[in-house]
């Protein structure tokens, strides 16, 4: 049996990965690595068997060479990361000085035939599924976020306290959050708008619906990127933001599969779309045939009579 590692900055990623690697079979170890001491905290009660905190740096990029330098030493079978830009910038950098495999975006993680690991991933702009099977060792894995329940929490195993063996060269000066992608990618609902809609101010109706829910506006890339009318990361795709909410409800929205590859884990998808010959009539779990001008106060009217939708 060999260790399994999960590195990760967030609590939610931190407890995700753990599942994930519970389910890649027996271990002798599930050790989480991170620089953020609530990733820490949380890993420390839901799956992991030993927890090394990182501290000395600003950025967890800096832990890298350390990292690196453990993972030669105790050699883990696979390391499991998120699927951010920086989990995977991370993780190209350890499988580079591994020479190690990397499998982007998985999908499906399990143990393979033998000694490898079975994995899935979404190609050609998710028109297909690729498997296959990694033998190489360790395998590293970046994996979205929202397709795993954490494992139920148990007595905390204790956080080992490690430092950094190199000064981080880059001094972290300013934190500036972006407030709608990460509101976006954790929201319970979204609701998003397509080419459907006519004109910017129509924006409202999407946001009073959001609101009525709780959640947030969400829009399809031309949206951002030709008609500009919200923030380039408030488009969802395989090119934009992915989200996988309880209950996405899309506006004049067409369902390309551009689009939707970015959101097909939503656990309900609801559309109000015009054309029935659309693919997000296909797509979607419920699709209210009409048009958004009409059926989007009417949601609104039915949403207020039962004191809002949450
Ligand atoms: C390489 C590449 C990457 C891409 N990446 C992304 C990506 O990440 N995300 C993304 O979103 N797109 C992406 N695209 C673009 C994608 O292919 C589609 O063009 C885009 O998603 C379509 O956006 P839409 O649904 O808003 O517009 P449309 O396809 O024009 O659909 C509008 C829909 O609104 C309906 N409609 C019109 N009026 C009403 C009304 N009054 N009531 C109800 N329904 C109405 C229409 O019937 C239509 O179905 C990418 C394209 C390429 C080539």
């Amino acid at each position: 049996m060999a260790k399994l590692w999960v590195i990760a900055e967030k609590a939610d990623t931190a407890v995700e990965l753990l599942a994930w690697a519970k389910e890649l079979g027996p271990a002798e170890q599930l050790v989480c690595l991170t620089g953020n001491p609530a990733a820490a905290a949380a890993a420390a009660v839901q799956g992991a068997d030993r927890v090394l905190l990182f501290s000395g740096a600003a950025r967890p990029e800096a832990y890298v060479p350390d990292w690196l330098a453990l993972a030669q030493r105790e050699e883990p079978a696979a390391i499991l990361l998120g699927a951010d830009r920086r989990a995977k910038e991370i993780a190209a950098a350890l499988a580079a000085g591994l020479d190690a495999g990397l499998v982007s975006d998985c999908v499906q993680l399990r143990q393979g035939e033998g000694e490898g690991y079975y994995s899935e991933r979404y190609i050609y702009g998710g028109l297909a599924l690729l498997g296959e099977t990694t033998t190489r060792r360790p395998l590293l894995a970046t994996i979205p976020a929202g397709k795993v329940t954490p494992l139920p929490a148990r007595a905390a195993v204790a956080v080992e306290n490690m430092s950094g063996t190199r000064p981080d060269p880059v001094r972290l000066v300013e934190l500036r959050p972006q407030p709608s992608v990460s509101a976006l990618t954790e929201a319970r609902v979204i609701v998003c708008v397509g080419r459907g809609l006519l004109k910017q101010e129509d924006l409202r109706l999407a946001r009073d619906l959001a609101a009525a829910f709780g959640g947030e506006i969400g829009c399809t890339r031309p949206i951002a990127e030709e008609r500009r009318w919200l923030p380039e990361k408030c488009y969802l795709g395989i090119t934009g933001q992915k989200a996988a909410p309880e209950l996405y409800i899309t506006l004049g929205v067409s369902g390309q599969i551009q689009h939707m590859s970015g959101v097909r884990d939503s656990k309900c998808i609801v559309a109000v779309e015009k054309n029935d010959a659309a693919p997000i009539v296909e797509a979607a779990d419920y699709t209210i045939i009409g048009d958004l001008y009409e059926v989007t106060p009417q949601l609104l009217a039915a949403l207020k009579d039962q004191g809002g939708g949450r």
